[in-house]
């Protein structure tokens, strides 16, 4: 095994959109980067809706002339409905509150993940690709690392990492095994690529669909001018209850919801079901003396608000902004700085957590439905869900008062609800 000191200032680990997005700013910042990555891009992956809010961090690191270039289908809202038919909601991102939110992309991850790969690279980010890191062990200044790829097996010592490794890694760093306690019951998901799915004509049919089941949601969400990612997100202890094939699961549920049925009839899959399992954590403590956690290797929850992308963007451009002052000043993260990173990453997630605590709440989701709610509430709500997660005061107190309403819901019928509920997951077609 070769063992060398890298010429590098710092490695990140993971190509996906917090590694490139980390490694673009870091080049921006002027230090010297070196990404590695398992895969051969381009490669799948799940999570193709993005937020208004990530258009920002596109300009920053400066990839959102090549995004806009490259194609995607735009997205200038979200549609939400009832499982049983009985109610929609449609919110325009231009309809908020704060202005230059109006509008995001539908990707296909394989491609948009490759762009924003090339851009880190473009910017003077060395990358090696098929290439898997091991282990990292603080040493000294730095860290010692042990990778493998074409090359053959290798020790690199580097003075400083950002771990952007996702969720399905096996890359276990002393942090993050502290996890803290879960907020939301275990939950799952099945997904596919399907022809044959019907779109709205003209700028709604780049909306992604999002229909509530019961325990559970399902996704619509136009990739290219042929392709519609779909999939059913379900409690794990639902689907195992109902000992399904994940393929048969999902028609299951399609077919016991009389919306989806109407918006996925015409639907044929184009690749084999995914499954993606127990996706809600996050890990305790964000940064370390000279290791910063990432996007999905920080924190994940559930994707209702598509807040995936844009928080692996955010936190990889923050990590990177955290790095590279430390390292001008020659020294590791002070403990405060370590502290108000985590603090700002687990506030901005928990401003997506509340929302989608109340997507889950019968109640609450029966005043999120409501339009318009006064006082510009809704629109309050719009520019959130576009992912303006920093809350001015504007906003903060909107989302307070919705939050209030909510609470409220629960004692006092505020808002009508319609009267069929939503088909159980996985039960045979009725309606
Ligand atoms: C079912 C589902 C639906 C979702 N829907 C949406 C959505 O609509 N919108 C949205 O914004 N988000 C969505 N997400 C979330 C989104 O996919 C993730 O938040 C996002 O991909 C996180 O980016 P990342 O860069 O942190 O991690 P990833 O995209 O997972 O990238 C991590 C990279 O690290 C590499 N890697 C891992 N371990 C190692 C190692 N040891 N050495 C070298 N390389 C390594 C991997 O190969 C991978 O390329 C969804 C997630 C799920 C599960």
């Amino acid at each position: 095994m070769r063992s060398a000191d890298s010429s590098h200032d710092v490695l990140v680990i993971g190509g996906g959109p917090a590694g490139s997005c980390a490694a673009a700013r870091l080049r921006q910042h002027g230090l010297s980067t070196l990404i590695v990555e398992k895969c051969a891009f381009p490669r799948f992956s799940i999570g193709e809706s993005l937020l208004p809010a990530g258009n920002r961090v596109l300009a920053e690191i400066g990839a959102l002339g090549k995004v806009e270039a490259a194609g995607f289908i735009p997205k200038f809202g979200a549609e939400f409905h009832r499982a049983d038919g009985s109610g929609s909601k449609r919110i325009a991102f231009r309809d908020g509150l704060v202005p230059g939110l109006g509008n995001a992309f539908q990707v296909e991850r394989a491609r948009f993940d490759a762009l924003l790969l090339d851009h880190a690279r473009a910017l003077g980010a060395e990358v090696r690709m098929k290439t898997t890191v091991h282990s990292v062990e603080r040493e000294g200044s730095g860290h010692r690392v042990a990778l493998a790829g074409p090359e053959g097996e290798q020790v690199i010592t580097v003075p400083w990492v950002i771990d952007s490794t996702g969720r399905e890694t096996c890359l276990m760093t002393q942090q993050k095994r502290a996890l803290e306690p879960p907020v939301f019951p275990k939950r799952m998901a099945v997904y596919t690529h399907c022809h044959g799915v019907a779109r709205a004509p003209g700028a709604e049919g780049g909306n992604i669909l999002i229909v509530r089941l019961d325990g559970g949601w399902s996704w619509i969400i136009p990739i290219d001018a042929e392709r519609t990612s779909v999939g059913i997100v379900t409690t794990v202890a639902g689907f195992r209850a109902a000992g399904l094939a994940p393929e048969v699961f999902f028609q299951r549920a399609v077919a016991g919801s009389v919306k989806l049925r109407e918006l996925l009839g015409g639907a044929t899959p184009t690749m084999g079901f995914h499954v993606t399992s127990d996706y809600s954590y996050f890990r305790r403590e964000l940064a370390l003396g000279r290791l910063v956690l990432a996007g999905d290797a920080a924190g994940f929850f559930d994707p209702i608000f598509s807040s995936g992308v844009y928080m692996a963007t955010w936190s990889g451009k923050a990590a990177a902004d955290l790095v590279a002052k430390a390292h001008a000043a020659n020294r590791d993260l002070t403990p405060l700085e370590r502290r108000t990173y985590t603090r700002t990453v687990k506030r901005h997630a928990g401003i997506f957590q509340k929302l989608i605590a109340a997507f889950y709440d019968d109640d609450a989701f029966d005043v999120f439905m409501t339009e318009p709610v006064p006082c510009d509430i809704s629109r309050g709500l719009i520019s959130i869900v576009a992912g303006h997660a920093e809350l001015t005061w504007p906003l903060w107190w909107r989302f307070r008062a919705f939050l209030l309403i909510c609470r409220l819901q629960r004692h006092w019928r505020i808002v009508k609800r319609p009267a069929a509920g939503p088909a159980p997951l996985g039960a045979p077609a009725t309606g």
